[in-house]
C-alpha cells in the first residue's frame, strides 16, 4: 500500500483532510518520464495560509513551465495530522504526486516570518530529511530557504544548504538549469552548491563561510572558505517587472483559505523609507506595473478563477501613482460582474481622500489604516510622512463615504518612546471615532491593533535595543486601563512573549540554532499562533543552550560591530542606514526619493529611473490640470 493510501486511512481522525489531499483545479501533474529535476516548495505554515501566498504561487508556476523540471506543493501538517503520520509512519508528501518529499531534488521553503521556523525543522524530520546540513548524504534533496528572512537566516545555517536572497523569478530558472547540469554529470552534492553559490546571484551556501568570534561573544568576521564564493551576497533581482511572470491560472483550494481571491502584485519595492519597515528596505527599487497590464492580468485571472474579488498588493498601494486611474479601468471591467476591488493597508496620504470612494464602492465592511504612531514627534523618528491633521482629515471622508469600522494599526517600544506617545494612541483612536459621531452621528468603531516594534535587521535601527518586557508589559497595562471606560474604542495587543523570541531569531547568530534544535525537539510547532507559542518552553531551551537575550536583543550594538547578517547584503547600503539612523535621532524626515531627490540608498539609480518618471508625469498632470 503507498504511503498516500495509508494516509487516507486516518484522514477522518483529523481536521480540514481536503487539505492534505490535492488534486485541486489548477495543480500541474507532470509524467514522470517527463521529469528530470524535481522540486519540492514547502510553506513552513497552514495550507490555509500558504495557499494565500502569491510567492509560491509564482514560484509554482515559472518552475512547472520549464521542460524537464517539476514543483510541487506541501505545507505543514498541524499537530493533529503529524501524530497520526508518525504513528502510521507515512514521511511528509507532495500534494501532487504523494510521493515523499525527501525524493525531490531540490526543497525550497519559503520564509517569511521568524516563528515558522521551528516548522521548518518539524517537516525536515517528518520528511525524513536530516536537520542538520551536515549529516545529509548525496541522496537527500538540496534544502533551500527564500523569502525575506533569507536576509538574516544564521540561526537557520545549520539547518539549510543554500539560501536565496532577493527576487526569485529569474533565480529560480538559473538554479534549476545550473542543477540539472550538475545531476546529468553526476556531480556530488557539494559539487553543486559550491557551482550554485559561484554562479548565481543571490544565493548564499552558510557551509562555505566561517564565521570567527571574539571572546566576548561578539562576532569578528564573516568569510568564505572557498575560493569564487562572494565576500558579500548581493541579492538577486528581476529588472523588468512589467513583463515579469504572473501566474494568473493558480491551484483554487477546494477548502477556505485566508486570502479567497485574486491577488496581483501592482509595485514592487516601496520608497517611502519607513525606518522601522524592513521590507521597505529589502525590496528596492521600486517597481511598477502598467495599469494595462494589471487589467490584461486581473481578466485573465478571473476567466481562470471565478474569484470575486481582486486585491491590489504591494507594500504600499496607495502610493501606486496611477492608483485613481487603475481603480477606474479595473471598475469598468469588473462592475457588472460583481467583482470587489480591496487594498489591504491604505496609507495616510493626499489620496487617502479619494481612495475610500474607489474602494468602497462595493463593499464598506472595514478599512485598515497604518498610523503605527500617534504623535508627530515620533512620526519624524520612524520616517512615516504623514501628520495626525491628515489622519483626521481622511477619516472625515472615509466617514462620509459610509465606511462604519476602521482599524488602526500601532507599534509600541520604538526608540525614543515616551508616555505622551503611548497615551496618544488612545487620544487618536478616541478622536477618529468622535469623528464619526460628528459626520454619521453616532461613533465610528475603532479597533486599535498594537504591536510590539522588533529593531529588524537591515534597517536604519538595526543598531537599536529592543525594548525590555517589563517596559512593554508596563505601556501594556497603561493602555488597557485607559480604555477599558471607552466603549467605542477596542484595543487588541499583541502578546510581548512571539515578539521578544521574534527579535532573538531576527537577531541571532549561528549559537541560535542549537536553540532552535531543542525546541524541535521539546514539541515546539506553530510558534506563530497562539495555540503553539509556550512561552516556558522557549525560556528553557535559551537556559539550556547559555543563549543570552540580553546580549541579543537589549545592548545597543556599536556602529564597529560586525552583525550576523553583514556579510548578507541589502539593496540599501549601510552608509544609507547609518544616515537614516542619524536623522532619526534629529527627528529628521527624510523625503520619498520618487516625488523628490535621491538620497543614493546604495540602489543603482537607473533601476529607479522608470518609476521616477511615472511618479513625476503623474504629478506634472497634476499641477497642470490644478493650474488650469
Ligand atoms: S537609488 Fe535613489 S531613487 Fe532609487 S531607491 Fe535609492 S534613494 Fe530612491
Amino acid at each position: 500500500m503507498s504511503h498516500f493510501e495509508r494516509m487516507k486511512q486516518f484522514l477522518k481522525q483529523v481536521n480540514t483532510p481536503a487539505q492534505y489531499l490535492g488534486g485541486e483545479v489548477g495543480i500541474v501533474v507532470k509524467p514522470d518520464e517527463e521529469v528530470d529535476l524535481r522540486w519540492g516548495l514547502l510553506f513552513p505554515d497552514t495550507y490555509a495560509l500558504g495557499m494565500s501566498h502569491l510567492g509560491m504561487k509564482i514560484l509554482y508556476g515559472i518552475l512547472n513551465g520549464i521542460p524537464g523540471v517539476a514543483a510541487e506543493r506541501c505545507f505543514a501538517p498541524w499537530t493533529d495530522m503529524e501524530a497520526e503520520m508518525r504513528k502510521a509512519g507515512v514521511p511528509l508528501l507532495t500534494l501532487e504526486t504523494h510521493r515523499p518529499v525527501r525524493e525531490c531534488d531540490l526543497v525550497g521553503f519559503s520564509l517569511q516570518y521568524e516563528l515558522s521556523w521551528t516548522n521548518v525543522l518539524a517537516m525536515l524530520d517528518l520528511a525524513g530529511i536530516p536537520l542538520l546540513a551536515g549529516d545529509r548524504a548525496g541522496s537527500d534533496p538540496l534544502i533551500l530557504g527564500g523569502g525575506v528572512n533569507a536576509f538574516h537566516p544564521e540561526p537557520m545555517a545549520d539547518f539549510f544548504d543554500l539560501f536565496l536572497l532577493g527576487d526569485g523569478e529569474d533565480a529560480v530558472i538559473r538554479i534549476s538549469e545550473i542543477a540539472l547540469k550538475m545531476k546529468a554529470a553526476g556531480a556530488s552534492r557539494y559539487e553543486t552548491i559550491v557551482e550554485l553559490a559561484r554562479r548565481v546571484p543571490g544565493i548564499y551556501a552558510p557551509h562555505l563561510y566561517e564565521v570567527r568570534y571574539d571572546t566576548d561573544g561578539r562576532i569578528a568576521e564573516t568569510v568564505p572558505i572557498v575560493e569564487g564564493v562572494p565576500e558579500r551576497v548581493e541579492p538577486a533581482h528581476i529588472g523588468n517587472f512589467e513583463d515579469a511572470y504572473f501566474p494568473t491560472v493558480t491551484p483554487i483550494p477546494y477548502v477556505q483559505v485566508t486570502q479567497d481571491r485574486i491577488a496581483i502584485e501592482v509595485m514592487r519595492g516601496c520608497t517611502q523609507g519607513c525606518r522601522f519597515c524592513q521590507a521597505g528596505m529589502l525590496k528596492r527599487p521600486t517597481r511598477l506595473r502598467s495599469v494595462e497590464k494589471i487589467v490584461a492580468l486581473a481578466k485573465e485571472s478571473y476567466r481562470a478563477s471565478g474569484f470575486k474579488e481582486i486585491a491590489l498588493l504591494s507594500l504600499s498601494t496607495a502610493d501606486y501613482p496611477e492608483l485613481p486611474r487603475l481603480m477606474a479601468a479595473l471598475d469598468r471591467e469588473f462592475r457588472d460582474l460583481r467583482v470587489g476591488l480591496s487594498v489591504p493597508s491604505l496609507r495616510v496620504t493626499e489620496s487617502l481622500k479619494s481612495i475610500p470612494s474607489m474602494v468602497g464602492q462595493v463593499r464598506k465592511s472595514g478599512l485598515t489604516i497604518a498610523p503605527e504612531v500617534a504623535t508627530d514627534r515620533l512620526r519624524a523618528v520612524i520616517d512615516k510622512n504623514i501628520e495626525n491633521d491628515d489622519l483626521y482629515a481622511g477619516m472625515g471622508e472615509i466617514y462620509r463615504q459610509g465606511w462604519k469600522a476602521v482599524k488602526l494599526y500601532f507599534m509600541i517600544g520604538l526608540p525614543t518612546e515616551t508616555a505622551e506617545d503611548v497615551d496618544g494612541i488612545i487620544d487618536m483612536s478616541r478622536r477618529v471615532a468622535g469623528i464619526g459621531r460628528e459626520i454619521n452621528g453616532s461613533p465610528g468603531k475603532v479597533t486599535a491593533a498594537i504591536s510590539n516594534f522588533v529593531p529588524k535587521p537591515h534597517t536604519p535601527f538595526q543598531w537599536e535595543p529592543m525594548a525590555r518586557e517589563e517596559a512593554l508589559l508596563a505601556k501594556r497595562e497603561r493602555l488597557m486601563q485607559t480604555v477599558r471606560p471607552h466603549r467605542t474604542v477596542m484595543m487588541k495587543i499583541h502578546q510581548t512573549g512571539p515578539s521578544l523570541m521574534e527579535a532573538i531569531l531576527a537577531r541571532g547568530d549561528r549559537h541560535v540554532s542549537r536553540v532552535l534544535l531543542r525546541l524541535f525537539r521539546d514539541g515546539s510547532r506553530f510558534d506563530a499562533w497562539d495555540e503553539g507559542f509556550d512561552r516556558s518552553r522557549w525560556d528553557r531551551a535559551l537556559k539550556a543552550e547559555g543563549v543570552d537575550p540580553e546580549f541579543l536583543l537589549h545592548r545597543r550594538r556599536e556602529e564597529s560591530e560586525v552583525l550576523p547578517w553583514d556579510h548578507l547584503g541589502a539593496p540599501v547600503s549601510r552608509a544609507f542606514l547609518l544616515e537614516e539612523s542619524a536623522r532619526a535621532g534629529r527627528e529628521e524626515r527624510t523625503q520619498n526619493c520618487m516625488d523628490g531627490r535621491c538620497h543614493h540608498c546604495g540602489v543603482d539609480v537607473t533601476e529607479c529611473a522608470p518609476a521616477r518618471k511615472v511618479f513625476r508625469q503623474v504629478r506634472q498632470a497634476g499641477e497642470d490640470s490644478a493650474g488650469a
